[in-house]
């Protein structure tokens, strides 16, 4: 077990450097970010946070590293995705006591967190080597076919909530298809993407991916550098509007993809299994992973009326019974929230839920026995949820699930798809008919059927509505990140050659 002040020490004893050409460095007007422990409140760090002129110089690096990058071939590239696999596998322990240490996620998700970039690593490089284009069937007298070519230099900005997954796995796609990344991961968690910069050094050849720190400032940056034309977000709706608006205030025309929010709806038929859907509610919500900080989770839960009463009692009995407390003592269930910030949020939404007429069954407390400076909350149960509450319409991004109950089918179809976001939905039921019809009639882009939150590689995620545009993890991603070249060939009339050869 990590207690609190090795992890601590550790960070304080270090000099945490971004990773800019092969190089480790400071920030050039020696910037610098707070560290916050949100287990304790209490400042344990600091992080560089980068300038215009510092992530410059990383787009610099990744444009001057592209062309030999891209001339190493899927091969050559799939080989440093397997060094770079074998130091994340040595040094597991030490980035996912940083995870919790700075995002306030429990060591043991992190440490899962860890091993599920394994299939991400092995996946990208052997789904490239199939990508191939096209003979198209044209105009007579002609050859037509397709290539794909890689962008150049691709900026990757990501959230905070799965810190060291995201940053060794979101950039793998745009790399294996022969671009060079510049990564900007959430300035909440920086710390374990700095160590990580220091394993891609190892395994990458330099300038091929540059990590920079800071909020913001250093987004925006990248987002309106000319020499970035492919821009890959993770993050949420408000910020993506604005890149979408800088991206075209630079002057030229970008590819931008956006993996957003979600308001997602687990639809509960009276035939499923009760105990597998209390199970797969709560599992869904990733409260044990990121307390529910999770796009995928599913935050509103439609039950049918028939299971209501049961489902509301079996689930809040469930989650009273967690642990919640210091992200990295191994005993703990749920850590606390990312930031006072995110705290002070989530805690609006359950004070809106009450005002509004929602029934706070349990939770959205301080635990006992936690340091009263975290961030923490209790998982939060709010039954008695009407389709028009905020709380069933908005994004909470926290440990709070809402159960809404239902008796009509069509009008459940209505309230699950009736708000602005649709990224994740899941069915639970014993019928074949009602799932694969309720699964094409939800509007989600990933809908699991009995089976909730789990990704898994090669099947494409992403969002509908305003949770997004573009698909990652499979085919479709490694596509968005090259482009499409077709070449005509004429092909003469042979006799006419041959007549000239006399
Ligand atoms: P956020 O939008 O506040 O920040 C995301 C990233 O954008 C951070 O790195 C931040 O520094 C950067 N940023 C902020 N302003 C910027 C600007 N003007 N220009 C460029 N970059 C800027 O999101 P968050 O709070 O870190 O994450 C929570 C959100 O992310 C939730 O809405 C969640 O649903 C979403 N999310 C989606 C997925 C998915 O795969 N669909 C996964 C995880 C999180």
């Amino acid at each position: 077990m990590m207690t609190a002040d090795p992890v601590a020490a550790y960070v304080r004893g270090r000099e945490f450097r971004m990773l800019i050409d092969g190089q480790f460095v400071g920030a050039r007007q020696a910037a610098v970010n707070e560290v916050i422990d949100p287990s304790t409140g209490r400042v344990v760090g600091e992080v560089p946070v980068a300038s215009a002129a510092d992530v410059a110089a990383a787009v610099e690096a990744a444009g001057a590293a592209q062309p030999a990058w891209q001339a190493l071939g899927v091969d050559g590239r799939g080989e440093c995705f397997r060094r770079f696999g074998e130091l994340l596998r040595q040094r597991r322990e030490e980035l996912a006591s940083l995870d919790a240490l700075d995002s306030g996620n429990p060591v043991r998700a992190m440490r899962t967190d860890i091993d599920l970039c394994m299939p991400y690593l092995a996946g990208y490089p052997q789904l490239a080597r199939w990508l191939s284009g096209e003979v198209i069937p044209g105009s007579p007298g002609g050859l037509h076919y397709t290539s794909y070519r890689p962008y150049g230099v691709v900026g990757r900005i990501t959230a905070f909530n799965h810190p060291v997954m995201f940053a060794a796995t979101r950039p793998l796609p745009a790399l294996i298809t022969g671009n060079t990344v510049v990564l900007k991961p959430a300035p909440q968690v920086s710390l374990s993407s700095l160590a990580l910069a220091q394993l891609f050094a190892e395994a990458f050849p330099p300038g091929v991916i540059n990590v920079v720190t800071g909020g913001a400032e250093a987004g925006d940056a990248l987002v309106s550098h000319p020499a970035v034309k492919r821009l890959a977000f993770t993050g949420s709706v408000p910020t993506a509007l604005v890149i979408q608006r800088r991206a075209a205030e630079s002057g030229h025309v970008k590819q931008v993809s956006l993996e957003l929010g979600g308001k997602n709806a687990m639809v509960v038929f009276p035939d499923a299994d009760i105990d597998e859907a209390v199970a797969g509610a709560i599992f869904g919500m990733n409260f044990t992973t990121c307390q529910g900080q999770s796009c995928g989770s599913n935050s509103r839960v439609l039950v049918h009326r028939r299971s209501y009463d049961e489902f509301v009692a079996r689930t809040a009995e469930e989650l009273r019974g967690y642990t919640v407390g210091v992200a990295y003592d191994e005993s703990t269930d749920m850590g606390p929230l990312v930031s006072a910030q995110q705290h002070e949020r989530v805690s609006r939404y359950l004070e809106v839920g009450v005002r509004e007429g929602a029934t706070l069954v349990t939770g959205g407390d301080h635990p006992s026995g936690a340091p009263s400076g975290g961030y923490y909350m209790t998982p939060a149960v709010f039954a008695d949820v009407r389709g028009e509450m905020t709380i069933a319409r908005e994004e909470i991004f926290g440990p709070v699930i809402s159960i809404l109950p239902w008796d009509d089918y069509d009008q459940m179809i209505e309230l699950a798809n009736g708000v602005d976001l649709g990224l994740t939905a899941s069915v639970w039921t014993a019928n074949l008919d009602v799932a694969h019809h309720t699964a094409d009639r939800l509007d989600a882009g990933y809908v699991w059927v009995n089976d909730s939150t789990r990704h898994y590689f090669g099947t494409p995620f992403g969002g509908t509505k305003d949770s997004g545009i573009g698909r990652e993890e499979g085919r479709d991603e490694l596509f968005s990140y090259l482009e499409t070249k077709a070449v005509h060939l004429r092909l003469a009339d042979p006799r006419a050659a041959f007549a000239r050869l006399g």
